[in-house]
């Protein structure tokens, strides 16, 4: 039923769709501070025991506040004795060693890794180079490679000559012309170079039988390997698709500003993504109800 929905014919205009969409987006954040997103961890009980915790920006947090969030994220994260790594997005900080020093060494002092999010296309080698400097500080490093870059296989050949931990996607940002692949296709294809060289690999996607797939192709290469879910997305299907391989699941839950993980253009050209827009105005008006109920 929900991919079938016939919104085709939907055209919004994009100033009507505004409410919803920050409604909607409501649903994908775990609350506006790094505590708030720690009871959400503790709620989901054992299943939140392993974490990301990743503070969204927005365009008005200068870099200096975007630093003092992340420092304030690794205090938090220590002392909340949970399994926990933290998320972060390098062009909040225009790319800016000296700024992350300090959150490399409190990560270092606290054996906490520190993973980079992947942004557009155009950042990913500042990402990296900013990647090999941090190295020098801190040796527990993660990266993100997304499946529909044709760039991800060489960029997995250096995550894995540098040791890092790599997060897969399908990817949010489409790849520059010609450099672009199906992201399934692409999505394994990273994941088959990775296999049985990489250190350790999330397979971070809700979509069943991929999962799936990229987990077997993992395991059976002796990789070390989770699945790691997005708070807000729908976990049931991938889940159980996955759960006879007995892989540890970690959640991703951000908080602060409440981006939608889809793009506006996306939304209105893609009639699915209108659905699940509608579909999660509806879910955040729920989960605030519980939450509500909750308290009293
Ligand atoms: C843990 C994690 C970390 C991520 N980090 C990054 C990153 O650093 N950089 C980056 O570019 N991308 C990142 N992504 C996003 C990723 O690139 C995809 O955009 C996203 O995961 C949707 O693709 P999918 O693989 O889940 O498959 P899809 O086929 O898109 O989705 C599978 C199913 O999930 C549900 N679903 C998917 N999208 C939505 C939605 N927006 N709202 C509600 N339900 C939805 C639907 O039921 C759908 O059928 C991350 C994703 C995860 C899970």
């Amino acid at each position: 039923m929900t991919k079938n929905f016939p919104l085709a014919a939907l055209q919004l205009p994009i100033a009507a769709m505004a409410p919803l969409l920050k409604k909607a987006a409501k649903a994908y954040v775990a609350g506006s501070t790094v505590e708030q997103a720690l009871s959400v961890a503790q709620a989901l009980g054992p299943e939140g025991a392993a974490n990301t915790l990743a503070f969204w920006d927005s365009a008005c947090d200068s870099p200096d506040k975007v630093i003092e969030m992340y420092l304030q994220t690794v205090r938090a994260s220590a002392a909340s004795g949970l399994e926990s790594y933290i998320s972060i997005k390098a062009p909040s900080f225009d790319f800016d060693p000296s700024r992350l020093y300090p959150v490399l060494k409190a990560a270092h002092s606290h054996s906490i890794k520190i993973h980079f999010d992947a942004l557009a296309p155009e950042t990913v080698d500042a990402t990296f180079c900013l990647i090999e400097e941090s190295l020098l500080v801190h040796g527990d490093i993660g990266c993100t490679l997304p499946g529909r870059w044709s760039r991800s296989l060489r960029d997995a050949e250096l995550a894995i000559r540098l040791g890092l931990t790599v997060r897969v996607v399908k990817g949010q940002w489409g790849a520059p012309d010609g450099e672009e692949i199906e992201p399934c296709a692409g999505f394994l294809n990273v994941v088959r170079l990775l296999a049985g060289r990489a250190r350790h690999v999330s397979v971070a996607t809700h979509d069943p039988a991929l999962a799936r797939r990229a987990l077997v192709i993992l395991k059976n290469a002796g990789t070390p390997c989770e699945l790691e879910l997005l708070y807000g997305f729908p976990k049931q299907g991938v889940l159980k698709a996955t759960r006879a391989l007995k892989v540890p699941v970690r959640f991703y839950l951000p908080y602060g500003h409440a981006w939608l993980p889809y793009a506006l253009r996306q939304a209105v050209s893609k009639p699915r993504i209108l659905w699940w827009l509608l579909r999660d105005g509806f879910m955040a008006r729920h989960q605030r109800r519980n939450a509500l109920c909750v308290q009293r």
